[in-house]
């Protein structure tokens, strides 16, 4: 077993590392571990030594106990399966967080339960203060109908109320916000928005995509605290599911500002990399920012654009129309109008060294980005720029080829499967939900997959993706063999898609994704063994302890 140590520490430190006692003393030390390392050549160890932060030796428990000082932290995993800890390669962080804090609509299961928890919040609400957050689903509702400000102003009169759909493309307002945000009969609609009216042509108060932005543009700003607050909150919830890195999606000056100030004060625990808006590319290429830059706890250089809408908000932009709601193919985002204008942006961001990350998830959206892609590449010449495509949700079957040829990693979140799952079919048909959340395709055809959660959208916790990816299982148990099951992947590829993937899609798979001698000690210690245990109850796996550069930052109570 010396030699699978010989092995992994030439693939993390070259030929100066191949002596057989080790230099120095292990700060943390994992034994008797089932050790997953992600590294195709050794792929299963026992135990792992920390050094400085880093992982410096892999290998069995006996081989390691060399490492061992006075001054040693020795986990006896009892068995334990080990894996590198997760990157969640999509959420909206701060919003998570924030989310924490606020009314959850989530599991109301009718618009009685939806009215009557946002009366006990504005009951506790203080005076110009407002209800927002929410993440209500009608699709939980019999039969689903769109909320509307009267069944709110029944409930919070004088309160602004402004609640959004979960999937973060629609969101309803009451009176007294209306009224705020000068939201009338005479509002036009904006461009890649729609003020949802009633038959007398008045405002429902359903706002949908650059709609929302009417009344979201009036919601009083979250002051620092706040925001410290619910990022501390967000680093908590994420220690507890193993996450150890995320790429955080459309964060503004004041979410960065906030990761900025805890970088600063070690007080990160999980490792974030941050992707603020297209529309700001300028802001980061000024200052010279490129792909990657940044510290192993905080990372800039990339930037977040929107091709179109969602599923669930008949926003998303198909070639043909909803098979539900035959008016219409859905919708471009805002930032798509003229699509010049992200033409010459995303080509300048490209040209600065910046990454690329659309969300598309209409077969339409993910073609023209594909084609926005093509014509990116053409003008700035080849490189390694990892475009990446968010969501990826429906392909056409087409352009799986563009995907592999263009090198564009499809930022997928394996738990919207199990959610969509119950009623795409009504929305999309049977024809095209055949290449829905198409993992299978994604890899078969040679596509790099990253895998995430799009937190608050869905739960953070990344045991729920992989029990999605794998099982193909939806969350009303009623597709047990998995909804279109052509689509399922193995267990090792979706662990792989959560950490080596995920780490690919942010150029750091040199430090991440795989514990290999060298790599940063960012390791998960789970409660059953993900690959043995049977599929269905991959969900009930729990995280036991989480290490970020080798430091415990959650031991669950035992
Ligand atoms: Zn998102």
């Amino acid at each position: 077993m010396r030699t699978a140590l010989f092995l992994l520490a030439l693939v993390g430190f070259g030929a100066a590392c191949r002596t057989s006692a080790p230099a120095m003393v292990a700060d943390l030390l994992i034994v008797n571990a089932r050790v997953w390392t992600g590294v195709p050549a050794e792929p299963e160890a026992e135990a792992v030594a920390v050094v400085g932060g880093r992982v410096a030796a892999i290998g069995t428990t006996s081989a390691l106990s060399a490492w061992r000082g006075p001054s040693t932290r020795v986990i006896d995993a009892g068995g334990a399966r080990v894996l590198p800890g997760f990157n969640d390669s999509h959420v909206h962080f701060m919003g998570g967080g924030l989310q924490l804090d606020h009314v959850d609509l989530r599991q109301a299961p009718s618009t009685e339960a939806f009215a009557r928890l946002i009366g006990e919040r504005a009951q506790q609400t203080p005076p110009g203060a407002w209800i927002l957050g929410g993440d209500w689903d009608d699709q939980l509702w019999d039969p689903p109908v769109l909320p509307t400000r009267q069944l709110i102003d029944a409930v919070a009169a004088t309160t602004p109320v402004f609640v959004n759909r979960f999937d973060g493309h629609m969101a309803v307002a009451n009176t007294a916000a209306l009224r705020l945000a000068g939201v009338t009969a005479a509002t036009p609609d904006p461009p890649g928005g729609v003020v949802v009216r009633d038959a007398a042509g008045n405002p429902t108060g359903l706002l949908k995509d650059a709609a929302m932005g009417l009344v979201s543009r009036v919601v009083p700003p979250f002051t620092p605290a706040r925001r410290a607050q619910a990022l501390a909150r967000a680093l908590a919830h994420a220690a507890s599911l193993g996450v150890t890195s995320v790429r955080d999606m459309g964060p503004d000056a004041g979410d960065l500002a906030t990761y900025a100030g805890f970088a600063e004060a070690g007080r990160l625990t999980v490792r974030l990399s941050a992707a603020p808006s297209e529309l700001q590319w300028a802001d980061q290429a000024r200052l010279g920012i490129r792909r990657g830059f940044g510290t192993p706890f905080f990372t800039l250089g990339a930037v977040k654009g929107f091709a179109d809408g969602s599923l669930g908000s008949t926003t998303a932009y198909f070639f043909e129309p909803y098979t539900d709601a035959p008016a219409t193919r859905g919708l471009l985002a805002d930032e798509m109008i003229p699509i010049e204008g992200m033409r010459e942006r995303l080509t300048s961001a490209d040209a600065a060294g910046l990454q690329l990350c659309i969300h598309a998830i209409g077969d339409q959206a993910i073609s023209v980005v594909l084609d926005l892609f093509t014509g990116v590449a053409q003008a700035n010449g080849a490189r390694d720029r990892r475009f990446r495509i968010e969501h990826a949700q429906h392909v056409a079957p087409g352009d799986f080829e563009r995907f592999a040829s263009l090198g564009v990693i499809a930022a997928v979140q394996p738990y919207h499967a199990a959610d969509d799952g119950r009623w795409a079919e009504r929305r999309i048909g049977p024809d095209r939900i055949q290449t829905t959340y198409a993992f299978r395709t994604f890899l078969d055809k040679g596509v790099r997959l990253a895998f995430g959660s799009d937190w608050p959208v869905a739960p953070l916790d990344p045991i729920l993706g992989i029990h999605a990816a794998v099982t193909r299982a939806t969350i009303d148990g009623k597709n047990p063999g998995g909804w279109v099951p052509a689509q399922k992947i193995t267990v090792e590829e979706a662990v792989r898609a959560y950490t080596a993937g995920s780490a690919f899609a942010e150029f750091t798979e040199a430090d991440k994704g795989t514990l290999a001698p060298g790599a940063l000690a960012d390791i998960v210690i789970l409660s059953e063994d993900i690959f043995t245990i049977v599929p269905a109850r991959i969900r009930d796996v729990k995280v036991r302890t989480t290490i970020v550069g080798g430091r415990v930052v959650f031991d669950a109570p035992r």
